[in-house]
């Protein structure tokens, strides 16, 4: 364990370490079968006993309603961008059989490089027209960056859309929406009927990309959702696997769909045949949904998403609170986001400023085992993501390399 690095990579990323030790036990004999879980066939008894435990884990953390079911795939979020739009426009040609491409709109919230992603690939797969609803970067300080989460009077709807989708933590940039009701960023709270007169379906196609905040804190207004979608790389288990948390209406015969003109839908793609299929409908990650189980588990024990929400919380608290420091000191630290626009607690984001600073950080970090702190190619800087994996103690440690690498920079 002394030789562990705190790893504050963003995804994949730290895992709790009674669960790896568990499972580097299971990976020789998992559960006294005498075949590692790498091994074991995803159809035999004992991996079908995962499979319906990380289900219940999840429903029973999330409190998942009736109306909504747990589906799993190993495509990725990047997986679910397709998904989504090849799913609910089929399900919207089912509702709406004889609206031309351009009457279908898909509305994206576009907040982040992972929304406009998402929203570039609904563009790429055509079928219906796309349409941007908002793009933080016109609200942000130098008109070109991701910096903020627009105010709900920014928002512009369309009627009856096929796809409403915005992603709630972005992970590169480092902005989330509030969970707050009152705060005028708390987006899923904006997004029904009564406040948007315009969405006149009784069910929204509301999308949500829960990547990197999933199992995170609970989720506000889940069952007005159609889909939330997350890989599970980030709070819950290895990558290779997506979990996805689908309403009802929105597992839809896609095939009829085509009949009546929509695009033809890759089988795997397809939320009926995963759901048809119980989740086995083809192998699944078996080590990751084994491990993510484990996660889950070990995160019940020690209290939940209750738990989990509050220490988020405090974690990133400290981090921001060692970020303002360095920036009232001579700016060394120069954080992305102001508080206020949708700091993120799962990924906090800061630049450093002086020569050849950013690197010295890295280094002195390195030096003292605090890795993976580099931040997304496309924006440079420092990230610190602090998924569930991470303690308090392991904030503290990076806050205080934080404050003398600031004194030293002095
Ligand atoms: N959405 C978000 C918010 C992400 O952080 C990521 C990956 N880091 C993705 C989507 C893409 O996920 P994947 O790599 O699983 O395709």
């Amino acid at each position: 364990a002394e030789s562990r690095a705190i790893n504050f990579g963003a995804g994949p990323c730290a895992l709790p370490h009674s669960v790896l030790e568990e499972a580097s036990k299971s990976l020789l004999n998992f559960n006294g079968t005498g075949i590692g879980i790498a091994e074991i066939s995803h159809r035999s008894k004992e991996f079908g006993q995962v499979i319906s435990e990380f289900e219940s884990l999840i429903r029973e953390q999330l409190q998942v309603p009736s109306t909504h079911v747990v589906l799993f795939s190993q495509g990725g979020g990047t997986g679910q961008f397709s998904s989504i739009v090849l799913n609910l426009l089929a399900r919207h040609r089912l509702l709406y059989p004889s609206l031309s491409p351009e009457e279908r709109y898909l509305d994206y919230v576009v907040t982040g490089s992972w929304s406009k992603s998402a929203a570039d690939e609904a563009k790429r797969l055509g079928g219906g027209n796309v349409k941007v609803v908002v793009d933080s970067r016109e609200s942000s300080k130098d008109g070109k960056s991701f910096d903020n989460i627009p105010t709900h009077d920014k928002y512009e709807f369309s009627k009856n859309p096929a796809v409403v989708y915005y992603c709630e933590n972005e992970t590169v940039q480092g902005v989330q929406f509030d969970v707050d009701p009152s705060s005028s960023t708390s987006f899923p709270y904006h997004l029904l009927p009564k406040d948007d007169p315009d969405l006149t379906s009784p069910l929204i196609p509301l999308v949500a990309d829960y990547s990197s905040s999933f199992m995170s804190r609970p989720i506000p207004r889940l069952a007005d959702h159609a889909v939330i979608f997350a890989g599970a790389q980030k709070n819950i288990g290895p990558a290779g696997l997506t979990v996805m948390i689908v309403r009802k209406d929105c597992i839809v015969d896609v095939d009829a769909a085509a009949k009546l003109g929509a695009a033809p839908v890759p089988k795997i793609l397809s939320y009926k045949t995963l759901y048809d299929g119980k989740n086995v409908p083809n192998t699944p990650a078996t080590i990751s949904l084994y491990i993510s189980k484990l996660v889950l588990q070990d995160m019940k024990e020690k209290g939940g998403l209750q738990y989990f929400g509050e220490l988020s919380k405090i974690k990133a608290k400290k981090v921001y609170d060692a970020l303002k420091r360095g920036e009232d000191k001579g700016g060394v630290f120069e954080g992305k986001i102001k508080e206020g626009n949708g700091r993120s607690l799962m990924n906090v984001v800061f630049g450093i400023n002086g020569e050849g600073a950013e690197a010295r950080f890295l280094e002195g970090a390195e030096r003292r085992g605090l890795k993976g702190l580099k931040g997304h190619r496309s924006v440079g800087g420092i990230r610190v993501s602090l998924y569930n994996a991470l303690s308090e103690k392991d904030a503290d440690t990076l806050v205080q390399y934080m404050d003398e690498f600031v004194e030293a920079e002095q």
